[in-house]
């Protein structure tokens, strides 16, 4: 069961997955993913990254996360081919802290699909279930990290029930998207907390190391369409 969010106008399918799918029907996992903010062309796994992008039909991209944010993006290319990337961002990939600091994996995923043409506001975009601000304790490592980013706001962390920041992560990569010109009425973003939500998706944090939704899309054949 894929959790209901925006559909793009291509022929691609995609979407978010939850606890309650079939392990065996979810995707290949394609790439060892470090946390980065490194975006690959898909068939050039094995490899370390954080995002794959892909115009390729019939080829189905995933990242898997249980707390971190998956992010999907799909636009045309000037080719009029579809352009589809899945992210893995957590804090580190989005503030790109240990490779490119204020230059996160959105960034990243963003600055390469307008290197092959595209342009932002065309592209329809989700960031699917995470832990959100309700949640997402965090150091102050954390916020300074955030800062770098041109788009930061400080409303975009509060303090805590204990006295440290909780950082709203999706707010923060909206944000970010927004900055890079792409459109909130494109937007298909899954307002669901994973710690909030033991009834339908795993989270690493509330003590669930193994299981993981994944974030998934895919060009559809010719035959499909
Ligand atoms: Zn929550």
């Amino acid at each position: 069961m894929l959790l209901p969010t925006l559909a793009p106008p291509l022929p691609v399918r995609w979407g978010f997955t939850t606890r309650l799918d079939d392990p065996e029907a979810l995707p290949e996992g394609r790439v060892t993913q470090v946390h980065g903010c490194k975006v690959i062309e898909a068939s050039r796994h094995p490899a370390e990254a954080d995002g794959l992008w892909t115009s390729q039909p019939g080829l189905r991209i995933g990242i898997r996360v249980a707390d971190c944010v998956p992010i999907l993006l799909a636009g045309p290319r000037p080719s009029g081919q579809p352009w589809i990337a899945a992210l893995h961002a957590g804090w580190r990939g989005a503030t790109g802290v240990a490779e490119a600091p204020g230059r996160g994996i959105l960034r990243q995923a963003v600055a390469l699909y307008r290197s092959l043409g595209g342009n932002p506001r065309d592209l329809v975009w989700a960031l699917g279930p995470a832990i959100l601000a309700c949640h997402f304790e965090v150091g102050e490592e954390v916020i300074a990290a955030a800062r770098r980013d041109p788009a930061w706001r400080e409303d975009l962390q509060n303090p805590g029930p204990r006295g440290r920041p909780h950082l709203d992560l999706h707010g923060f990569l909206k944000a970010q998207a927004m900055d890079l010109g792409l459109e909130a009425a494109k937007d298909g973003s899954i307002p669901l907390c994973t710690v909030c939500r033991p009834d339908l998706l795993w989270s690493w944090r509330r003590g669930e190391k193994t299981g993981r939704q994944w974030g998934w899309a895919e060009i559809l054949p010719a035959s499909q369409v």
